[in-house]
């Protein structure tokens, strides 16, 4: 029970304290601001393959991708910063608490884009690559998919195509800012399973995730 009320107590700090840190920055993306909703945490591990975790793998990319960001000028909120999940402590549907959490944080973060940092899991252990996912929502989203799905192609020489979100998923619909899901691998593929434990590969693909909003 300690340990809630801690995570609790850094939630509502980092909620109250909810404002881009405007230091005066140079680069290409100097103008534009993004929240980074790290997928899963704490007791929602996300897919598990053996001791491989993706809440883990999640907050690795998350933090690259923040340092990429930065790095071109933006400003950048993670979501979660550590293993933990958002709901409220004695919430009785931890799940959807989770998500109400997100989804207030991200729409009050007025950020110019949301990025869903997530990896995908399949049966056919046959696809690889990254796959962005884009809710109808906006219209905008649809083509902010389609051009960090071709540079990520491009990037990473894989074939995937960007993909509609079901409306029946319960966050996406929700977010009023524009933004992306990026499904950034496969942990059913073991090619990529031992790609998405390696911090070189994980920091490039942040770079290439990054610089695909160049594009936009
Ligand atoms: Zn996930």
């Amino acid at each position: 029970m300690k340990k809630y009320y801690v995570c609790f107590f850094f939630f509502c700090l980092f909620f109250l304290c909810l404002s881009f840190p405007f230091v005066e920055a140079q680069g290409p993306l100097k103008e534009k601001s993004f929240v980074i909703d790290v997928g899963h945490g704490g007791v929602d591990p996300g897919t598990v393959v053996g001791s491989i975790y993706e809440k883990d793998i999640n907050l690795r990319i998350s933090k690259f991708l923040k340092k990429e960001l930065e790095h071109l000028g933006a400003s950048v909120l993670l979501i979660r910063e550590g293993d933990y999940d958002l709901a409220s402590p004695l919430a009785m549907y931890r799940k959807k608490s989770d998500f109400d959490h997100r989804i207030s944080l991200i729409n009050h973060s007025k950020a110019n884009y949301f990025i869903s940092i997530h990896l995908n899991y399949l049966e056919d252990s046959s696809y690889d690559g990254a796959q962005v996912f884009y809710s109808k929502v906006l219209d905008e989203n649809k083509t902010i998919a389609e051009k960090v799905q071709a540079y990520l192609n491009q990037k990473l020489q894989t074939k995937r195509e960007s993909k509609k979100i079901s409306s029946s998923i319960y966050m996406y619909p929700k977010l009023k800012i524009p933004g992306v899901l990026v499904e950034c691998g496969f942990l059913s593929n073991a090619k990529e399973r031992e790609k998405l434990q390696d911090d070189a590969y994980l920091s490039l693909f942040a770079k290439y995730l990054a610089e695909s909003f160049l594009t936009i």
